[in-house]
């Protein structure tokens, strides 16, 4: 087969599939409101559960961080790309979450490739939930160290596998709050498990810092756990982007010698790290923000229930309509878009087959009319759209 031909059948298979994905250029804001092809809609598809990515302080932050460190950082950390900023908001991180370290990393995705590829080799072995994010789940496809999933949330399931004895180490990964579900991890029986079998726990808590536990500590922090690797991004509740790695002292000089992606890959701005500096301060003072969200997915819960809408088993801001096939979520998103809600239509491979959903997101930024509107529309929309 030649490239072309190979490029159109995997572009014609997506479009018949109704799986063909596009963007849209947003002209600007992506908080409460969102503004495409010359409309302003609501916003109920980002993970800016704050709103903090319009926050003056934080906006301030970033141009401050400019004007002093210029925009670019030069170069990886370890040549001329860690400054002040980015040292400070390591150790700030550390401080927050209990650890005795923090690493930066410039996303989600490149902080787990770069972990499981460091710390996994042959003989090793991988468990994951089943739902774990992509850039989770493919770093482990592309480790050396075997694979096995475990049933979402199922400790059962995870328990069975560390049964099974490995030869090297073993890495038991998973979500704090599911990005495509909405729901939590049992965090404290995986880890009474994974420590009981000598495995590491892993926990991505992409959704759930900012948002939950004191302080907006996280999933891990609210359950009492405390894994021996937690990856939080700032790409969601903090409003901006980036990742960090929090772990021991050790683990953390490892990660510095072995992480591929902190070695040959340009450093954060280090008006990020000002920027993420000034978030951080915000979340730790945002229990106003957290009940605003609380009261939103509380008012969203209630109204779903009584429309008679099927919910999922989430309490976060993550709120998923499962719809089933394709075809019907992108009917749905558009009818809603045509009302004024902007709202996301999840199809596979990013879910499993044959459960595309809305993937609403509720924020502190939106106000109890807002939610009234969308459920309004919801029960309008929804007519004739099968499971
Ligand atoms: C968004 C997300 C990531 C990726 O983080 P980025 O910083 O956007 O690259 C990783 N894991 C989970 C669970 C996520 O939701």
């Amino acid at each position: 087969m030649t490239w072309s031909a190979r490029i159109q059948t995997a572009l014609d298979e997506r479009r018949q599939a109704d799986a063909f994905r596009q963007r849209r250029p947003n002209a600007g804001g992506n908080g409460r409101w969102i503004a495409l092809d010359d409309r302003r809609y609501l916003n109920f598809s980002g993970n800016d559960y704050l709103g903090l990515s319009q926050r003056e302080e934080v906006i301030a932050a970033w141009q401050q961080g400019a004007a002093r460190y210029g925009v670019g950082s030069g170069g990886s950390g370890h040549v001329t790309g860690f400054t002040h900023a980015h040292h400070e908001l390591e150790q700030q991180l550390a401080d927050w979450q209990g650890y005795p370290r923090a690493l930066l990393f410039i996303s989600g995705f490149a902080a787990n490739q770069a972990v499981v590829a460091a710390m996994m080799q042959a003989d090793d072995r991988i468990l994951a939930d089943k739902l774990s994010h992509a850039s989770l789940l493919e770093a482990a496809v592309q480790s050396p160290a075997q694979l096995r999933r475990f049933a979402h949330n199922q400790p059962a399931s995870l328990a069975r596998l560390l049964e099974k004895s490995a030869v090297g180490e073993t890495l038991t990964i998973t979500e704090g709050v599911f990005s495509m579900d909405g729901d939590t991890a049992p965090l404290a029986e995986l880890h009474h498990l994974t420590r009981r079998h000598g495995s590491g726990l892993m926990v991505d808590d992409a959704h759930g810092v900012g948002v939950l536990g004191e302080q907006g500590r996280g999933s891990c922090w609210q359950q009492g756990v405390k894994p021996e690797l937690l990856v939080l991004t700032f790409g969601k509740a903090f409003g901006c982007s980036g990742a960090a790695v929090l772990c021991d002292d050790a683990t953390a000089d490892y990660l510095l010698q072995f992480a591929r992606h902190l070695i040959y890959s340009t450093a954060m701005p280090a008006a990020q790290a000002c920027t993420l500096q000034a978030a951080l301060t915000c979340i730790q003072q945002a229990d106003d923000l957290r009940d605003k969200l609380a009261a939103n997915i509380a008012r969203f819960r209630t109204g779903a229930a009584q429309l008679g809408l099927r919910l999922t088993d989430s309490s976060s801001a993550i709120q998923p309509l499962i719809v089933g096939e394709n075809r019907p979520a992108m009917v749905l998103a558009e009818r809603l878009r045509e009302r004024g809600m902007w709202v996301s239509a999840i199809r596979p491979p990013t879910v499993p087959p044959g459960s595309a959903r809305l993937r609403l997101t509720l924020t502190a930024a939106h106000q109890p009319e807002d939610i009234d509107i969308l459920l309004e529309s919801l029960n309008g929309c929804s007519h004739g759209i099968s499971e």
